[in-house]
C-alpha cells in the first residue's frame, strides 16, 4: 500500500493549525502532507483591521509559512485553488492539480454583499493583507488629494464604515487612533475628518453584552466616531452611500464594508451542499457524503447542539476545529475512535484602538480598558506560541500593552 496523501487547502487559522497537529501526530512513513495556499505567507486575519487603518505595519501581520512549518515534512504549494472534485478526489489549482486521500478545506471567508447595488464596484473590504493595505493607502491618498485639489470638498476626507459588528467596531477604533496622526502629517484640522459607522440594527454589536457595547460606543464617540444606528445601507456609489427608507445620500471619499462575511465561494461552486452558504458538516467535521473531506473555519456550518444555532465564524473556533480534524485524520489512518467537535468558549475580546478594549472572558467575566487590552494581547500571543513557539512570540507578538 502507498502512503496516504493529506492535502490541506488554505493556510489560515484552520489550515495552519491542522498542518501543525498532523506533523506532530503522524510519522513521515504514515502520511504525506501537502499544504496549498495562495501566498507564501500566513496572515493574522484578526489583525487586518489594524493593517487597514495603518496602525500596524503589514509585515507584522504576516508570517512566512516556511518559518513555522517544517518544509522537509510538508510539501508547500503556492497556488490558487479553483475547484474541488470530491467524487474524483482531486483539487484543481490555477497551475496544476492534486490527488488526495484525505482533504482539509480551510479556505476562509469573503465579503457578503447581500446583492446591495454598487457594493462589488465601490466598497473596500477587510479580507486579506492585499485588500487591507489598499484601504490604508486609499485613505492616505484622499488626504494628499485634499491638499492638492483646488477648492476640495471636505467630503473627500469622510470615511464611512458599513456595519457595526466586531470587524466594523474594531476598525473604527483603529481609525480613531490613526486619523489624528494623518491630520498632523497632512496639516489638516482633525474636525474636518468624519468617521461614520452605519449600522442597520438599533445598536452596535447586535446580541452582545449591553454594558460592554455601551462602553465601546462611549469610548469611540469620545474619540470622534459618529454612529448612525437603525440605518440600512441600500446602495453604494463611487463617492457616496444611500441609506434608509428615504434614500438619504451621505458623501464620502472612502467606504469600507464590514457588513458580513460568507464562506469562500469555491465550496459552493465545487458542488458541496450548502446551508446559508456554508457546508453543514457532521460532528466529526466531515462534509456530507464525503467521509474523507473535512471542512473547517469560516467555510463550515457547525451546529451548537445547546442553542440549536450554528457557531459564529471566528478564529477561536477554527483553531479548536483543527485539533479535532487532525485527531480524526490520524485515527482514520491508524485506527481508533473519532472525536466529536465541541466548542470550549474562552470569551470574546475586542480592541477599540490605542489602549482601549472590552470583552468577556471565562463564563462572562467582563473586562474593560487596559485590562481588556492586555487580555487581547495574551490571546494573540497564545496563538503565535501555538504556531511558532516563543521565538514567534518575540518576533511578532503583542506583549507590550500599548
Ligand atoms: P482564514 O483565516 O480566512 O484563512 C483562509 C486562508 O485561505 C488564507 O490564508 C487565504 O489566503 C487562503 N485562501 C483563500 N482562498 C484561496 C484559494 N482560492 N486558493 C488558495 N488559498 C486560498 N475571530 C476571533 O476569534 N477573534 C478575533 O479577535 C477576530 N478578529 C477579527 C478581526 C477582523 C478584522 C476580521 C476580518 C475577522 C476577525 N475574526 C476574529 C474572525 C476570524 O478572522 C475568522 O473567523 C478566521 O480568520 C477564519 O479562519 P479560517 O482558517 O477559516 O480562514
Ligand atoms: P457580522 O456579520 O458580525 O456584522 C455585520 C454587521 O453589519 C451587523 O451588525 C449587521 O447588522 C450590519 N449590516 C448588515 N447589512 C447592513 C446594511 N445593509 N446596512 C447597515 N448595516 C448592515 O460581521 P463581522 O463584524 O465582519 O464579523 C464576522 C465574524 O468575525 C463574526 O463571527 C465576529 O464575531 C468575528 N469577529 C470577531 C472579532 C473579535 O472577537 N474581536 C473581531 C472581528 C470579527
Amino acid at each position: 500500500t502507498t502512503t496516504p496523501h493529506i492535502v490541506v487547502l488554505g493556510a489560515g487559522y484552520a489550515g495552519m493549525m491542522t498542518t501543525k497537529r498532523l506533523i506532530q501526530q503522524l510519522a513521515p512513513h504514515e502520511a504525506q502532507i501537502t499544504l496549498v495556499n495562495k501566498h507564501n505567507y500566513h496572515y493574522q486575519t484578526t489583525w487586518l483591521h489594524e493593517v487597514a487603518a495603518g496602525t500596524i505595519d503589514v509585515n507584522r501581520s504576516r508570517i512566512m509559512i516556511s518559518d513555522v512549518i517544517n518544509t522537509k515534512r510538508v510539501h508547500l504549494v503556492q497556488d490558487t485553488v479553483e475547484r474541488i472534485k470530491a467524487d474524483e478526489k482531486k483539487v484543481l489549482l490555477q497551475n496544476g492539480e492534486l490527488d488526495y486521500d484525505y482533504l482539509v478545506i480551510g479556505l476562509g471567508f469573503e465579503k457578503a454583499t447581500f446583492g446591495i447595488p454598487g457594493m462589488d464596484e465601490h466598497a473596500f473590504s477587510i479580507q486579506s493583507v492585499d485588500t487591507s493595505r489598499m484601504i490604508r493607502d486609499h485613505i492616505e491618498y484622499q488626504f494628499s488629494r485634499y491638499k492638492t485639489e483646488d477648492n476640495p470638498s471636505d467630503d473627500i476626507l469622510t470615511i464611512i464604515v458599513g456595519g457595526a459588528g466586531f470587524t466594523g467596531i474594531e476598525f473604527v477604533g483603529e481609525l480613531a487612533e490613526r486619523i489624528p496622526v494623518l491630520c498632523k502629517k497632512y496639516d489638516i484640522p482633525r474636525k474636518k475628518v468624519k468617521i461614520i459607522n452605519i449600522e442597520a440594527t438599533p445598536t452596535i454589536l447586535p446580541n452582545f453584552d449591553e454594558e460592554l457595547l455601551e462602553y465601546a460606543q462611549r469610548s469611540l464617540k469620545a474619540r470622534g466616531v459618529q454612529f448612525r444606528l437603525g440605518t440600512m445601507i441600500k446602495e453604494v456609489k463611487k463617492d457616496a452611500v444611500i441609506v434608509g427608507d428615504d434614500m438619504e445620500e451621505i458623501k464620502a471619499g472612502t467606504f469600507v464594508w464590514t457588513g458580513g462575511v460568507q464562506a469562500n465561494r469555491i465550496v459552493g461552486e465545487s458542488g458541496f451542499e450548502l446551508t446559508k452558504g456554508k457546508v453543514n458538516v457532521d460532528t466529526m467535521l466531515r462534509a456530507p457524503g464525503h467521509d474523507d473531506v473535512f471542512i473547517l473555519g469560516d467555510c463550515a456550518w457547525v451546529m451548537n447542539k445547546d442553542t440549536g444555532r450554528p457557531y459564529p465564524p471566528t478564529a477561536q473556533i477554527a483553531i479548536q476545529e483543527a485539533d479535532v480534524c487532525a485527531h480524526n485524520i490520524k485515527t482514520m489512518i491508524q485506527g481508533g475512535t473519532l472525536r466529536e467537535f465541541t466548542f470550549d468558549d474562552k470569551g470574546t475580546v475586542a480592541s477599540l484602538g490605542g489602549s482601549e478594549a472590552m470583552g468577556t472572558v471565562f463564563d462572562g467575566h467582563k473586562l474593560y480598558g487596559l485590562q481588556a487590552k492586555v487580555m487581547k494581547h495574551v490571546i494573540d500571543d497564545r496563538y503565535l506560541f501555538l504556531l511558532g513557539g516563543p521565538g514567534l512570540v518575540l518576533k511578532k507578538g503583542k506583549f507590550r500593552p500599548f
